[in-house]
C-alpha cells in the first residue's frame, strides 16, 4: 500500500501544538477546575479560585503532558521552554516585577502536583530567584535582613537536596554547627550576620558535591528546578505511595510555578492550613492551625507546633473573616469538604490551595450524610464520598480500660483514630524489622519527633504512630488517616531521642521494645500494654449511609467463616450466607485433633473409618451452629483440602524429642509411638505440598473423609431444617481439574445425601459445585460444569497456579518486583485483572455454556478487595466472598460498581 508523506514541516503545521503552559492570575485563568487530568489537584484548584477572582498569587501550570514527556525521553521539548517562558513574561509583566532582578525582584516556588494528591511525597522549591544581588535587593525591602538572608539560605537548602541530590544532612551539619558556634538554641535565634555566614558555607557545600557553584541565574534555577520536580514523580517514596493508593505511575505531575507570598514577614505575617469540617470527625466546625511570622514548610513540617484556627479570630478578626467567607464559599462551589492553604502577607490574604480533604472513614460518612441533609449532594452522590475500604475505621479497636489501672503518660492530638498497642521502635527500619515479616512478628508503635514521607514504609507496618511534634495536617496526621491508622501527634510531653533510641515523659525513660498503648480517638499516650475491644458496627451514621448504597448493589456479598461465631458476627455486617467454610479449621480444634490424627495414622480402611466416626459428631455440631447463624442464606462448605501432613506434628520437632529422649530416657515408651509417627510424617512428607496430596485428590484416594464430611453435612442440615431453621447447603469440592474428579465426588455428595434423607425421613435443598482454582478447571470449565452446579473461584490458589508464585514463599521476591514496577500489585491482594481476571471470565463464560443459570462466586482474598470486587460485578458473577470484617467494604465496593454503572463515569468520586 501507498504511503504519502508530508514534508516535515507541513505534518509540524497540520499537528496542533501542544498546550502545555496554563497561567492563572489577574482574576483569570486558562484552565479551570475540572482540568485535573492535564493541571493536577492543585494547579486545576488555583485555576479555579482564579475565576473565582479569589486572592490567589499569580502564576502557572505546567501540565502533566510535560512530565510524561520528561519520563519518555528524559528530557522536555523546545515548546515547553518556549510556553513557559512567555508564561513567566507575562507573570512580569502582570506583577510589575522581573524574576530575581531589579529592586523589587519577583521570586516564585515551584510546586508539584499531580491528578491525586500525594501529601509530601514529591518535591517543592521555594524562594526561586534569589541570588546574591536579589537578596540585597529583598533585605532593603523587607526591611528586614534576617528575613531576606533566611530566605536565601532555605532555598540553597532544598534546591542542593531536591534539584542537586546534595543530601540534606551535609547542609544541617553546617547550619547546626553555626546554631552551636553562636550558641543559638533555636533557629530563630541566628541573625543576619550568622545567616549570611551559613549562605557561604552552603555555597561551598554545592560546589564540592557539584564542582560548579550554586546557579546565580534565575531563568537556569527555573528550568533545573522544574525538571527536578518532574524527576520526582519517580524518587522511591512517591512511588510506594502510588502503590499502596493505586495510583497509576502514568499520570505523571504538574508543575506549579506560582508568585511567591512570605508568611514570615513579620508579625502581622502568617500562614496556615485548614479544613472546612473536621477532617477526623467529620462535625462541621472551621478546622485548622497556623503559625504567625511563619512559612508554610514550618507547620506541615511539624517542626513547630502550630496554633488553632480559631485564635485567628482574635489576632487578625478582618482576616479570619475573608478566610471563613472564602472558604465556605469554596465548599459550595466544590460541593465537597475543603483542605485549604493560605498565607497572610503584611496583614493580606492569600490563598494557594484548595482540595477535597482528606478524612477518616468515620468523617467521610458523616460528611456525606450532612451534605445530602444540606442539600449540597444528592444521595447517589453521597455513596461515592466514601472510599469503600474506609469504612474499615469503623470496625477498628478500641482500648480496653475497664479493670486496669490505664497511666496516661501524656495527651498529644487525637489525629487518627482508634487504638493501637505495641512495643516502641524509634525508626522506620526497625518498625520493619519488628513487625513486617519474619514468624516472630510483634505490634511496634513508631515513635518520632515527628515524621517525614521517608518514613512510610515504617509507619505502614506500625500498629500506631505516636509524634511529639506536629499538628493534625502534619506528615503523620494526613498520612496514617489515609492509611486508617491509629496515630497520637504533638504529644509536645514527650521528648523523643532518636540517637540514643529512648524517649523521656513525666521523668520515665521509655526504650524501644517497651509497651505502650494509644488512643487515636482521645490522644492519650498510656503507658504499657492494655487490651483492645471490638468496636461497635452498628454506627447509625454508618447504617443510614449504607442504606442508600444497597439498594443499587446487584452483585451478592457472602463471608469466608468456619466458625458459628464468625457466621454471626458475618450476619451483623450484612453477609448473605457463607461462600466459603474451610472444614479443615474445624479439625484443628483441641478435641478433633486426636482423631484427626488417628484417622490420618490409621493402618487400613476399618481404622480410618472407626477414627472418622468420632470425628463426625463434632463436625456435624459445627455445623449446625453456622447453619442457625445463617438461617435463610446458603452456606457454601468446602471439603477437606490441606494435605494430611499438616495435621501431624512437623518432623524436626518429632526428631529433636526422639534424639532427646534416646539420649535421656531411652526406655521410654513414648519412644516407639513417636517414631510410628515419625514414619507416617516422612511418608506424607511432599516436596511440594500445595501441589500435592490435597483438594479432591484428598476425597478421591479417601472417598470415607468425603464420606463422613458429607454425611455431617446432611445429619446437621435435617436436624436444623426440623427445627424450622431454612438451610441451604451447598458442597463445594475444591482443586479439581478434570470432570471426572468432580464426577468423583459429587456422586459421593448426592449418595450420601440421599442415604441421610432416607435415614431421617427428611429432605432438603442442596447443590454439588466446585472451586476453580486451577488453570486447568478454568480451561475446561464448560466439562466441569456438566457436574458441578456451581463455581466458586479460589483465586488465592488461581493466583499461585497462573503465575507460578508460591503463595507461602512469594514475599522473597514481591518487593523486588514492586520495587522494579515488574508487578504494579501483590496480585494475592489485589485481583490480576490482566491474566488471573481472563481466567475467571473465561471460566465463568464456558461455565454457563453448559449450565446458563450456574452460580458463581468467588472465596478467593480477593472477594473484599474494592477494584477486584469492581470487576466481579463487571463480568457478571453472582456474588463475592469474604471475611466478615471486610464484608462492609465489599457491599460499598458493590454498591459503587452498579451505581457508577447507572450514572455512567465516577462523578463525584473524591480520591
Ligand atoms: C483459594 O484458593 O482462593 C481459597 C479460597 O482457598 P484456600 O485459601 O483455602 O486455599
Ligand atoms: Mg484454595
Amino acid at each position: 500500500m501507498a504511503t504519502t508523506t508530508l514534508p516535515q514541516a507541513e505534518a509540524q503545521k497540520r499537528q496542533p501544538e501542544t498546550k502545555f503552559v496554563y497561567f492563572f492570575g489577574g482574576g483569570k485563568a486558562d484552565g479551570n477546575g475540572k482540568m485535573k487530568d492535564e493541571l493536577g489537584g492543585k494547579g486545576a484548584g488555583l485555576a479555579e479560585m482564579t475565576n473565582a477572582e479569589l486572592p490567589v498569587p499569580p502564576g502557572f501550570t505546567i501540565q502533566t503532558e510535560a512530565c510524561r514527556e520528561y519520563m519518555r525521553h528524559g528530557g522536555l521539548s523546545e515548546a515547553v521552554g518556549q510556553q513557559m517562558e512567555e508564561a513567566l513574561k507575562h507573570l512580569e509583566e502582570l506583577q510589575g516585577q522581573k524574576l530575581g532582578k531589579g529592586e523589587n525582584p519577583l521570586l516564585v516556588s515551584v510546586r508539584s502536583g499531580a491528578k491525586f494528591s500525594m501529601p509530601g511525597m514529591m518535591d517543592t522549591i521555594l524562594n526561586l530567584g534569589l541570588n546574591d544581588q536579589s537578596v540585597e535587593a529583598l533585605a532593603k525591602l523587607s526591611k528586614n535582613p534576617r528575613f531576606a538572608y533566611d530566605s536565601y539560605r532555605r532555598l540553597i537548602q532544598m534546591f542542593g537536596s531536591v534539584v542537586l541530590e546534595i543530601p540534606k544532612s551535609v547542609f544541617e551539619e553546617v547550619f547546626d554547627a553555626k546554631k552551636k558556634q553562636k550558641k543559638a538554641k533555636l533557629d530563630t535565634d541566628l541573625d543576619a550576620k550568622a545567616l549570611k555566614e551559613v549562605i557561604e558555607g552552603y555555597k561551598k557545600v554545592v560546589k564540592k558535591h557539584t564542582k560548579h557553584d550554586f546557579p546565580q541565574d534565575p531563568h537556569a534555577q527555573l528550568v533545573m528546578a522544574r525538571d527536578a520536580v518532574f524527576r520526582s514523580w519517580l524518587n522511591d517514596r512517591a512511588k510506594h505511595y502510588r502503590r499502596i493508593n493505586n495510583i497509576s505511575d502514568d499520570l505523571g505531575t504538574a508543575v506549579n510555578v506560582q508568585a511567591m507570598v512570605f508568611g514570615n514577614l513579620g508579625d502581622t505575617s502568617g500562614t496556615g492550613v485548614g479544613f472546612t469540617r473536621n477532617p477526623a470527625t467529620g462535625v462541621k466546625e472551621f478546622y485548622g492551625e497556623f503559625l504567625m511570622n511563619a512559612q508554610g514548610e514550618d507547620v506541615v513540617a511539624g517542626i513547630r507546633t502550630p496554633v488553632p484556627i480559631l485564635q485567628l479570630q482574635k489576632i487578625m478578626p478582618d482576616v479570619y473573616d475573608q478566610l471563613r467567607e472564602i472558604t465556605t464559599r469554596l465548599e459550595k462551589h466544590y460541593r465537597d469538604m475543603q483542605d485549604f492553604e493560605f498565607t497572610i502577607q503584611d496583614g493580606k490574604l492569600y490563598m494557594l490551595q484548595t482540595r477535597n480533604g482528606k478524612r477518616t472513614g468515620l468523617a467521610a460518612v458523616n460528611v456525606a450524610i450532612q451534605m445530602v441533609e444540606e442539600g449540597l449532594i444528592t444521595k447517589e452522590e453521597a455513596i461515592f464520598r466514601v472510599e469503600p475500604n474506609q469504612l474499615y475505621d469503623f470496625l477498628v479497636p478500641r482500648l480496653d480500660e475497664k479493670s486496669v489501672k490505664v497511666e496516661v503518660l501524656a495527651t498529644g492530638l487525637p489525629a487518627s483514630p482508634g487504638a493501637a498497642v505495641g512495643q516502641i521502635v524509634f525508626t522506620a527500619d526497625e518498625a520493619v524489622e519488628k513487625a513486617g515479616h519474619g514468624d516472630k512478628r510483634v505490634p511496634v508503635i513508631l515513635v518520632r519527633a515527628e515524621t517525614t514521607p521517608e518514613d512510610i514504609h515504617g509507619m505502614e507496618v506500625a500498629a500506631g504512630i505516636l509524634t511529639s511534634r506536629g499538628g493534625m495536617t502534619s506528615h503523620a496526621a494526613v498520612v496514617t488517616r489515609g492509611m486508617g491508622k491509629c496515630c497520637v501527634a504533638g504529644a509536645g510531653d514527650i521528648d523523643v531521642n532518636e540517637k540514643a533510641r529512648e524517649m523521656r515523659v513525666k521523668g520515665q525513660v521509655f526504650k524501644a521494645g517497651d509497651w505502650i498503648s494509644l488512643d487515636g480517638t482521645t490522644g492519650r499516650v498510656i503507658k504499657g500494654k492494655l487490651n483492645t475491644l471490638p468496636p461497635k458496627a452498628d454506627d447509625a451514621d454508618l447504617l443510614k449511609f449504607m442504606a442508600w448504597a444497597e439498594p443499587f448493589r446487584k452483585i451478592g456479598v457472602r463471608a469466608n467463616a468456619d466458625i458459628p461465631r464468625d457466621a454471626v458476627q458475618a450476619r451483623a455486617f450484612g453477609a448473605e450466607g457463607i461462600g466459603l467454610c474451610r472444614t479443615e479449621h474445624m479439625f484443628f480444634g483441641e478435641k478433633k485433633l486426636p482423631h484427626m490424627r488417628a484417622m490420618i495414622m490409621a493402618r487400613d480402611e476399618k481404622e480410618r473409618r472407626a477414627a472418622l466416626k468420632k470425628l463426625l459428631p463434632l463436625q456435624r455440631a459445627d455445623f449446625d451452629g453456622v447453619f442457625r447463624a445463617m438461617n435463610g442464606f446458603p452456606v457454601t462448605i468446602r471439603t477437606l483440602d490441606p494435605p494430611l501432613h499438616e495435621f501431624l506434628p512437623r518432623r524436626e520437632d518429632l526428631m529433636v524429642e526422639i534424639a532427646v529422649l534416646e539420649a535421656t530416657k531411652p526406655k521410654s515408651p513414648k519412644l516407639k509411638g513417636l517414631r510410628i509417627i515419625l514414619r507416617r510424617v516422612e511418608e506424607l512428607h511432599e516436596f511440594n505440598p500445595m501441589l500435592g496430596h490435597r483438594g479432591c485428590r484428598l476425597g478421591i484416594t479417601y472417598p470415607e473423609i468425603t464420606e463422613m464430611q458429607v454425611r455431617a453435612i446432611f445429619e446437621a442440615a435435617v436436624a436444623v431444617a426440623k427445627d424450622g431453621v431454612k438451610v441451604y447447603p451447598e458442597v463445594m469440592i475444591p482443586l479439581t481439574a478434570t470432570l471426572k474428579e468432580m464426577a468423583n465426588q459429587a456422586a459421593i455428595v448426592h449418595r450420601v445425601a440421599q442415604e441421610v434423607f432416607k435415614e431421617k425421613g427428611k429432605t432438603v435443598e442442596y447443590l454439588v459445585g466446585t472451586m476453580i482454582e486451577l488453570p486447568r478447571a478454568a480451561l475446561v470449565a464448560d466439562e466441569i460444569a456438566k457436574e458441578a452446579q456451581f463455581f466458586s473461584f479460589g483465586t488465592n490458589d488461581l493466583t499461585q497456579t497462573t503465575f507460578g508464585f508460591s503463595r507461602d514463599d512469594v514475599n522473597k521476591i514481591l518487593p523486588t518486583y514492586l520495587a522494579e514496577g515488574i508487578l504494579k500489585q501483590d496480585p494475592f491482594a489485589v485481583l490480576d485483572q490482566e491474566g488471573v481476571g481472563q481466567l475467571v471470565r473465561m471460566a465463568t463464560e464456558r461455565g454457563r455454556k453448559t449450565r446458563p443459570k450456574l452460580k458463581v462466586g468467588i472465596c478467593g482474598e480477593h472477594g473484599g478487595e474494592p477494584s477486584s470486587v469492581e470487576f466481579c460485578h463487571r463480568i457478571g458473577l453472582d456474588y463475592v466472598s469474604c471475611s466478615p470484617f471486610r464484608v462492609l467494604t465489599a457491599r460499598l465496593a458493590a454498591a459503587q460498581a452498579a451505581a457508577s454503572d447507572k450514572m455512567k463515569g465516577e462523578a463525584g468520586r473524591t480520591k
